[in-house]
């Protein structure tokens, strides 16, 4: 007889094995995962406590354990796509032979949905502050030399703090340092920072706090969430981005991402809704973009400009949408991001429905 394998109960479940040398310790997770990268793998480690949480698929697999001896700050994390392995290189501070790797913490060895493992955060110092706009500015934080995380595009992190006796989550999403490769500095750009762009609200609750934070001040970050997959641009040809203020920013790795990896991408358009000319985040560097990469244009929508503005004005509406959202040729494959605030995101998804286009075809930014 043929004994026919049920895929639903097969144990997908990793396991975990360590070895040592004389000077470091490695932890080898087997994930039973092709396409693993270094995003799925998220490591801290603090006060002799080893925290590994991998991604896979939606599932979140944690190590957490009391280590049996002391190690040295930084870490190394190794992934092979081919086999779905990971390796977490830990250095011994003392040079002795571990009997064991260390006892078990809470929730060690579980394989739960992403959605059920509670967030977990890491102070992170904030290493410097600049202006974008009048009121926007970038905040670059460094992540500790004992953490590996890495935000993938279109996911945002939460950032928490106490404010009068009572912790307050609110997230962001990083951005890259820069839109123009040339301009990168590649301190920035590695994943050893986080850069954000946050616009201050003087009678906001978390961002004036966030703006008094002093060069060298620590602030928690979680791990990332959000539901952005690179997936839905693998094959694209048209991408539409409708960003208004802040909701600029997780166009902005997008952005990046879809120039430089996606080959069949043809063309890259996002129009961007603010109040005035001087809240256009990065501006000028977007015009550049257009110069540098003839796939890209963009548009700039104003709701209260002034008596000089030349260009388009008033807030999101059919009329705009259906002129700027055209495939560039029949049957392409399009997707179209919408990000700002929740009224402009509602209605912007509804004219596109009213427009034809399907679910799978819209994406929209949301905690
Ligand atoms: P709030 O206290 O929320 O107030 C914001 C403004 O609304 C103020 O002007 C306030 O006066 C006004 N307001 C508050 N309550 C009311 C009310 N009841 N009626 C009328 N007005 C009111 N922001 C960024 O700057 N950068 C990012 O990268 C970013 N990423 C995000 C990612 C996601 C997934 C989401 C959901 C949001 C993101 N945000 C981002 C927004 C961010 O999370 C905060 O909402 C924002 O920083 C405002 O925080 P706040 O507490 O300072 O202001
Ligand atoms: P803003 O108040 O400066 O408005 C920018 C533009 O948005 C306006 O010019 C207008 O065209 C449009 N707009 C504003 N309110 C609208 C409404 N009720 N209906 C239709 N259009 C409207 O924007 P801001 O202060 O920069 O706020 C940005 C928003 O984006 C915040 O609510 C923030 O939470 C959200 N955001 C979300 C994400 C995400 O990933 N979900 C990321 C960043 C920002």
């Amino acid at each position: 007889k043929i004994k026919v394998l049920d895929t639903s109960s097969r144990d997908l479940t990793p396991s975990y094995e360590w070895f040592q040398t004389d000077y470091s310790v490695t932890v080898v997770i087997y994930t039973k995962q092709k396409g693993m990268n270094s995003e799925m793998v998220i490591v801290d480690q603090q006060d002799g406590r080893l925290r590994v949480d991998i991604i896979v698929k939606n599932y979140s697999y944690l190590l957490h354990i009391e280590l049996n001896c002391a190690v040295q700050e930084d870490i190394a994390v190794r992934t092979s796509e081919k086999v779905g392995k990971v390796e977490i290189v830990l250095k011994k501070k003392d040079n002795i032979h571990w009997s064991k790797l260390g006892e078990p913490l809470e929730s060690h060895k579980s394989f739960i949905r992403c959605t059920e493992r509670g967030l977990y955060y890491r102070k992170c110092k904030l290493i410097s502050k600049t202006e974008v706009t009048h009121d926007t500015k970038l905040f670059c934080l460094m992540l500790p030399q004992s953490t590996h995380l890495e935000v993938p595009v279109g996911q945002h992190v939460y950032l928490k703090q106490i404010i009068a006796g009572t912790e307050i989550v609110k997230p962001y999403t990083p951005v890259s340092f820069s839109l123009i490769s040339d301009f990168k500095e590649p301190s920035h750009h590695d994943s050893t920072h986080l850069i954000l762009m946050i616009k201050i609200y003087p009678n906001g609750l978390f961002t004036p706090k966030l703006d008094h934070l002093q060069i060298g001040d620590c602030i928690s970050v979680s791990n990332p969430g959000g539901s952005f997959k690179k997936s839905q641009v693998q094959t694209l040809e048209d991408l539409f981005l409708l960003a208004a203020g802040t909701g600029f920013t997780p166009m902005v790795k997008l952005l990046n991402y879809v120039l430089t990896n996606v080959c069949s991408l043809r063309t890259v358009k996002l129009m961007f809704f603010n109040k005035t000319e001087d809240d256009i985040l990065w501006k000028s560097q977007l015009e550049e973009l257009t110069l540098t990469d003839k796939r890209f244009e963009v548009q700039f929508i104003l709701s209260e400009p002034t008596r000089e503005w030349k260009g388009k004005q008033g807030k999101i509406s059919l009329s705009l949408l259906s002129e700027f959202v055209k495939r560039s040729k029949k049957d392409s494959k399009v997707l179209i991001c919408v990000c700002g605030p929740a009224l402009f995101t509602e209605q912007g998804i509804r004219f596109l429905q009213d427009l034809g286009y399907s679910k799978e075809e819209i994406h929209s930014f949301t905690a």
